[in-house]
């Protein structure tokens, strides 16, 4: 099996783990974590120069015995092949996690967006839908928002998949704007999960939420909505940054204010009051909490040592490497990982999704009100595992996702 560190190396190793404990074989483990299909596309854009640049284009299906595939769409440079499907198989685990009826999946393209206009990255996606278009579908696999993904780049998959059908089929994917299916509560569903599972891990860790300290990596729409929430819910968020850097003000920022600042002046520097950091410092401040909510490989084996918080929600998909996992372990800084803390975005679009299929529509605080508490009992049931003997939180949430998944393969048998 592949162990080559990173995000890949990272998840395989957790499965080991976990299969070891519950007793699985070598070929189940196989099974459990290589992709079951790889879609790789070219897509062909037209700039709005009028020259035509290719573009390389992920879709992984990692596992789909418990359901359609479900995962998101990025747009990034790195969105790579090997860092696809290490996020598809991450979804794996935090559908199982969190008992949604989804296997996995992830899909990537390799690009800058903030180099494209709009149109760019409108015809971007609708080629893309047309090329993976015979592997999704309401019962086949159904894609979401990512990184540098939202409503608008949902619609553009929805209307490309129901023109080729010739009919409208909402249901293809989530997270989608509201006048087309959209569910109540989907866009800020991840920030708040986070803001749920940090309050409960804050209270099984004594540390008083009211009063804690927080830094928030990542302004995009998990860093954003999770720093405003947790302001708003009385903790202290005292650090945010973007892409472009950070800010630090140990008296606590007004979140919304700072979006305002962000939305004006195209980053967070600058805020009035605040102090500038790099993302690399806002890793290291003497806070509480720490909220890696921007991409993968934040917290490292260089600077795990250096992270004063202690208590790390881990808001972005794999933001803690191996190593960096183990020296927090050893630290005894307690970790909330990605598949759980990051989980309320693809439950609010499990949500969404059997919206659709009834055509009956849910109001907000129902959506909140089950997410809420889908989390605070998912967030108990790996706490619970964790104190009945597991290495790590990480651990816990892997062994109960691992299981279940192996029951469904095993179940449902080998075909022919
Ligand atoms: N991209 C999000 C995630 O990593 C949401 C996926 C979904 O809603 O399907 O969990």
């Amino acid at each position: 099996m592949a162990n080559d560190g990173g995000l890949w190396g990272g998840a395989c190793r957790c499965v080991d783990r976990a299969a070891a404990r519950i007793g699985l074989d070598k070929a189940m483990v196989d099974r459990l974590t290589q992709p079951e299909r790889v879609i790789k596309v070219k897509i062909p854009v037209r700039r709005d120069s009028g020259d035509l640049e290719l573009f390389d284009g992920y879709r992984v299906q990692h596992n789909g015995a418990r359901g359609p595939y479900k995962g998101g769409i990025r747009y990034h440079p790195h969105a790579l092949e090997d860092e696809v499907k290490a996020l598809a198989m991450l979804m794996t685990w935090k559908c199982a996690l969190m008992d949604l009826p989804f296997g996995g999946a992830k899909g990537g393209v390799v690009c800058d967006p903030k180099k494209l206009s709009r149109e760019e990255v409108e015809r971007l996606t609708r080629r893309l839908t047309t090329e993976i278009r015979r592997f999704i579908g309401p019962k086949r696999d159904i894609p979401a928002p990512d990184v540098s993904t939202g409503p608008e780049v949902m619609a553009w998959v929805m209307d490309t998949y129901s023109m080729h059908e010739g009919y409208t089929v909402p249901e293809v994917v989530t997270g989608k704007p509201l006048s087309i299916g959209g569910s109540r509560g989907r866009e800020r569903a991840t920030g708040r999960g986070v803001t749920v599972v940090t309050k409960e891990a804050c209270r099984s860790n004594g540390l008083e939420f009211e009063d804690a300290t927080v830094a928030v990596q990542g302004f995009g729409n998990v860093g954003s909505v999770a720093a405003e929430m947790l302001n708003e819910w009385g903790a202290r968020v005292v650090a945010v940054s973007d892409s472009s850097g950070g800010i630090h003000l140990p008296g606590g920022l007004d979140v919304a204010e700072v979006g305002g600042h962000k939305a004006e002046t195209g980053s967070v520097s600058g805020f009035r009051g605040s102090t500038d950091v790099t993302n690399e410092e806002l890793l290291e401040l003497d806070v509480d909490v720490l909220v890696p909510a921007a991409l993968e490989n934040q917290i490292t084996g260089e600077n795990a040592s250096l992270v004063e918080a202690d208590l790390v929600v881990e808001a972005a998909n794999g933001p803690t490497t191996p190593e960096a996992d183990e020296i927090l372990g050893e630290r005894g800084i307690t970790l909330v990982p990605d598949i759980l803390a990051n989980a309320g975005g693809v439950t609010v679009s499990y949500f969404e999704w059997v919206q659709n299929i009834e055509n009956y529509w849910w109001d907000v605080d129902r959506v909140n009100s089950e997410l809420d508490e889908i989390m605070t009992r998912k967030f108990r049931e790996v706490r619970d595992v964790y104190e009945s003997g597991e290495e790590d939180m990480r651990m816990a949430a892997y062994r109960i996702a691992v299981e279940k998944v192996a029951n469904a393969v095993r179940d449902r048998g080998l075909w022919p």
